[in-house]
């Protein structure tokens, strides 16, 4: 029987999920703001937008304190509020969402594509109401949504449209980087994130008003940032002109992140290597769905999601996680649509009828390690493992 066989290789250690790429650069600029005397926001969050600008080309980039802030600067330099709707796919993180009821206004959820998980347009396109505002999407795994689908929609409706591209840094969509497919980006620097600085994000435009306010909201709705205050040509004059946050970076978290940018290519070039090596490893698997870009696109390969066998249910996902933990492999399950979750279900009222999609290849996704620092050893060990359990 399979289960008393095991993998031909059994590995000796086991194999994280997840694990950040964090090397000497990093940590030489880490210790080199800690001896500077200057731990918060300051030249470096400024290098470190500056840098995000050049490398991606857009107007605005706003550093913050998280993925979720970036988010939450989005909604509200939009000016959502009680009243608004706002279209979410339910296949994604609660951040997505939760953001829409922290300015009060009300989160439509809306089922996904099965070919590449993502927001479907024609879901979105049903869901447009009097009210609706925006749609905020996820580039789910750092494969790029129906941009185009969903651009033309918002100019039907005049909606805005933000891209949670915590997972799509560096993609490129037909030839254009991800920072461009909507009116409003944000990106996630969370430590599993291509790019991490511990905890950080940042909100890209090229709107000048919009990251404006949102510069203004990240640091307590202060007109000038903390860096001007205290620095040399700083006043001990501020003031305050709305109710903000306190989302702003440190200087700490931006020095990390401006090393990771300069190797943001290197990194990347690996995680694809890795997805190319399991697409051909486990493409004799039967059954098995294999991810890959469903759109003129380069992902980002944030995720290596594979999809067991149609009609696999929650019993045999459960079955599959369990031998690859057996063959001492980390896995994931992104994402438990948000549908399912208690607030959303309970709270908001959403039932699981009415996401057909989503309930059926929920059941099915498992996620592959996929980080630079594994050995094509541990690739292999992965490949050998996935075999085993899907036999
Ligand atoms: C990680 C993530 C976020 C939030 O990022 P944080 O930096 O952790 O706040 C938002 N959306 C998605 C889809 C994510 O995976």
């Amino acid at each position: 029987m399979a289960e008393s066989r095991g993998p031909d290789h059994p590995r000796t250690e086991f194999l994280p999920f997840a694990r950040p790429d964090i090397g000497p650069r990093e940590i030489a600029a880490v210790v080199e703001v800690l001896e500077s005397g200057w731990l918060t926001s300051g030249p470096r969050v400024k290098d470190f937008e500056a840098a995000m600008k050049a490398r991606l080309g857009v107007a605005e980039a706003v550093a913050c304190s998280s993925g979720t802030a970036a988010l939450h600067l989005a909604v509200e330099a939009a000016g959502l509020g009680p009243g608004d709707e706002v279209i979410v796919p339910t296949f994604t993180f609660t951040a997505t969402a939760e953001v829409v009821r922290y300015v009060g206004a009300t989160p439509v959820l809306v089922d996904i594509d099965a070919a590449d998980l993502n927001i479907s347009v024609g879901a979105a396109s049903a869901a447009v109401g009097p009210r609706t505002r925006a749609i905020i999407a996820a580039d789910i795994g750092g494969f790029p949504c129906d941009w185009t689908g969903l651009r033309r929609l918002a100019q039907v409706h005049d909606l805005v449209l933000i891209d949670d591209a915590a997972h799509a840094l560096p993609a490129t969509l037909e030839g254009v980087s991800v920072g461009h497919w909507a009116d409003m980006t944000a990106l996630s620097f969370y430590a599993t994130k291509t790019l991490t600085t511990g905890e950080g994000g940042m909100l890209l435009t090229d709107r000048a008003a919009w990251a404006d306010r949102a510069r203004v909201m990240r640091l307590h709705g202060i007109a000038q940032d903390a860096w001007n205050r205290y620095g040399e040509h700083g006043t001990w004059y501020y003031e305050v002109v709305a109710p903000g946050f306190k989302y702003n970076l440190t200087d700490i978290a931006a020095a990390m992140g401006l090393v990771q940018l300069e190797r943001l290519d290197e990194t990347t070039a690996r995680r694809t290597q890795i997805a190319a090596m399991y697409t051909t490893g486990l493409a004799s698997v039967a059954g098995l769905s294999l991810p890959g870009a469903t759109r003129a696109d380069s992902g980002s390969w944030h995720l290596y999601t594979l999809r067991l066998a149609p009609g696999t249910d929650a019993a045999g996902r459960e079955e599959f996680l369990g031998r690859l933990k057996a063959a001492r492999i980390g896995t994931s399950v992104h994402f438990i649509p948000l549908h399912r979750h208690p607030y959303y279900h309970e709270d908001l009222g959403f039932r699981r009828e009415d996401f057909p999609v989503a309930e059926r290849e929920f059941e099915r996704v498992v996620s592959l390690p996929i980080y630079p620092s594994m050995s094509d050893r541990d690739v292999a060990d992965v490949i050998a493992a996935v075999t085993w359990a899907a036999e």
